[in-house]
């Protein structure tokens, strides 16, 4: 099961609107710090996504803070593919639904201001990990 939506470049219908609204009514690109702590310490027995949200960034990030995620998120990590501004987010979450996950990934970075202070998520994906 594969949950993915391009968030940037067009206008989104409000079934989609909806379809990527968390539970406490954020937008999932926009990151909910609820979901994000909710996650982390998540039910054992609910689901795992395999969790990627590519956004960019007004500024660059530093090697150091892309390095400290890796400390800060647990399964999560920051990359810089090839393209300058644009990053990947990736990361492991037990959420009851990919929307909740990914609000939950995202709201990593709104949680963690210092490691990029304003983004724009352009697309999400999350996967139903098999192995979890
Ligand atoms: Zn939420």
């Amino acid at each position: 099961m594969t949950e993915w939506a391009i968030l940037a470049g067009r206008a989104q219908s409000q079934a989609e609107v909806d379809r990527w609204t968390c539970p406490h009514g954020r937008h999932a690109g926009q990151g909910c710090v609820t979901c994000y702590q909710a996650c982390a310490d998540a039910d054992a027995s609910l689901p795992l996504w395999e969790v990627a949200a590519w956004f960019t960034s007004a500024r660059p990030i530093p090697i150091r803070a892309l390095h400290d995620v890796h400390r800060h998120g647990q399964h999560f990590a920051l990359d810089q593919p090839s393209t300058p501004l644009i990053f990947l987010l990736t990361g492991q979450v037990r959420a009851a639904q990919g929307v909740e996950a990914v609000a939950g990934l995202v709201g990593f970075l709104v949680q963690n201001r210092h490691i990029v202070d304003e983004f724009t998520v352009t697309e999400v994906r999350a996967v139903h990990s098999l192995t979890g």
